[in-house]
């Protein structure tokens, strides 16, 4: 009996450590499991696949711990290749990753120890650096090592473009620091005769410049600083006024502030959004007041940013405010720059067609500056294509007549009407109008001018009286 009791024990025992040891097995596998997956996670949260080197993500998190680890004299370089889009149509994809990759690793290992390198985008690059020396011995350093680089036995010629920012012990936000190190890389990009530009006093005049823009912004629209104006457009045909374009300016302690000095920082920040609607407002306005004094029967385009176009509904706020002043859309142009068409986060052609569904019009502005595609351009339901001003500028005709010429012709294979924008003189307007171009803005018919101004275009409709 004590023998079969102990036997029992035993087995009972042994099953007992096997399922222990079952149970531990089970335990190790999750845990070797969920510590890949999580390595996984890591990796596709924090790693360049192409570099191998960190991401913007880990070059944000990890910049932190560096800026607080009490270093001094450290310098973030924002680093790009020039012209890289040739390397790619040249050789590949692949071939170009196999740049990014040797040059990160070149990057990585020639420059002081005390690093954090990263590939931020495309190819952009991000380097935190402590140096005691003269940073600019690091730079040229860095132009040495990877100007030629060696790429499948392809011996290929980088040209750098870097911006360099020193870290004030103030400096908190790595965003802001990026933002200095990109705004000193602009300076140089495309002159291939500098390849560094530090951060300096200048930029810095224009920070300040840009955050006084943002800080008053909003108080701006409310206190009506934003004036609209309007540019009357002309037919070629008889010289008859055809319509206008809305343009805004914006008024502030007695100063007039141009669009071109706001309008690019109001898109950075969105606030764009809220300035369009206000002008469209605004011009809805006229319109309703003009039809009603006059029986006025003009036809105004208003510029649209393409900022709007990250949210598809976004025309239902314009339709809000047409029917709120009862504004037939006939009356309304949209224009939207040749420039959003290639923004690839943008279904261009998708809210083109519910624009048009809605009963706009719809104009390209700045043809022939945006590198849109044939393709692209036969799919865009637009009623208006507008030449830019670029193209009318130069005073060398002949070399631009073959440009503009082809520019002319796709509008017409499209059936749209055009606009030829900035004529300021007799010859031009006469070139002009030898192409057949439908209508012309420029000051050589009328500057933009306010809307009381507009008025007496609805009395007599001749452009004599301007
Ligand atoms: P844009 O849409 O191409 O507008 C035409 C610009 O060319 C206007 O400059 C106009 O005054 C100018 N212009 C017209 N004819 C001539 C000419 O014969 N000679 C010269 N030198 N210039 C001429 P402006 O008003 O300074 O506007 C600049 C840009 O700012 C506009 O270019 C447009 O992109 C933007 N903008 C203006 N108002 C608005 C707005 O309400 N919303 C948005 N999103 N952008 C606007
Ligand atoms: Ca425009
Ligand atoms: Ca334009």
């Amino acid at each position: 009996m004590a023998k079969e009791l102990n036997e029992f024990i035993a087995i009972a025992l042994g099953v007992c450590v096997f399922i222990n040891l079952v149970v531990i097995g089970i335990c190790v596998y999750i845990d070797i499991s969920n510590q890949m997956k999580n390595r996984k996670l890591y990796k596709s949260a924090f790693v360049d696949n192409i570099t191998l080197l960190g991401n913007e993500n880990y070059f944000k998190e990890n910049s932190k711990i560096f800026l607080n680890s009490g270093r001094e004299n450290n310098y973030l370089i924002s680093l790009d290749i020039n012209k890289f889009k040739v390397v790619n149509n040249l050789y590949g994809y692949d071939f170009c990753n196999k740049t990014l990759n040797i040059l990160g690793r070149k990057l990585k290992t020639g420059i002081p120890k005390n690093n954090i390198t990263c590939r931020m985008y495309s190819d952009v690059f991000a380097i935190l650096v402590e140096y005691n020396g003269d940073i600019k011995d690091v730079l040229e350093k860095i132009h040495n090592d990877v100007s030629t680089i060696n790429v499948d036995n392809i011996l290929l010629h980088l040209n750098i473009s870097m911006g360099v920012y020193k870290i004030k012990k103030s400096d908190r936000d790595i965003n802001k620091i990026l933002d200095k190190a990109y705004m000193a890389r602009e300076r140089i990009k495309g002159t291939y005769s500098d390849y560094y530009y530090m951060f300096d006093e200048a930029l810095e005049n224009s920070l300040i410049k840009e955050e006084n823009i943002e800080s008053s912004m909003e108080e701006a629209l409310e206190n009506r600083e934003f004036e609209i104006i309007y540019q009357p457009k002309f037919f070629t045909s008889n010289e008859k006024i055809a319509g206008a374009e809305s343009l805004v300016r914006w008024h502030r302690n007695g100063e007039t502030i141009m669009p071109n000095d706001f309008i690019p920082l109001f898109e950075k920040n969105k606030f764009i959004i809220k300035l369009d609607l206000y002008i469209f407002e605004q011009v809805c306005k006229d319109l309703a007041y003009w039809k009603k004094e006059f029986d006025a029967d003009l036809k105004v385009s208003v510029n649209v940013s393409k900022e709007h176009f990250m949210d598809e509904n976004f025309i239902d706020e314009y339709i809000r405010i047409v029917d709120k002043y009862n504004v037939d859309k006939n009356n309304l142009e949209l224009e939207i720059t040749e420039s959003a068409t290639i923004d690839k986060k943008i279904d261009v052609v998708k809210i083109a067609n519910k624009i048009k569904d809605l009963g706009f019009s719809i104009s390209l502005d700045d043809f022939g500056t945006g590198y849109s595609s044939l393709a692209m351009l036969q799919e865009l339901p637009i009623d208006v294509v507008k030449i830019d001003k670029i193209f009318v500028d130069k005073a060398d005709y002949n070399s631009n007549k073959n440009m503009i010429n082809y520019m002319v012709s796709i509008a017409k294979q499209k059936g749209s009407e055009i606009v030829v924008e900035g004529v300021e003189t007799k010859e031009q307007a006469d070139f002009i109008k030898a192409l057949k171009c439908d209508i012309i803005q420029g000051y050589y018919y009328s500057k933009p001018i306010k809307e009381k101004e507009m008025e007496k275009y609805f009395m007599q409709n001749d452009k004599s009286l301007v």
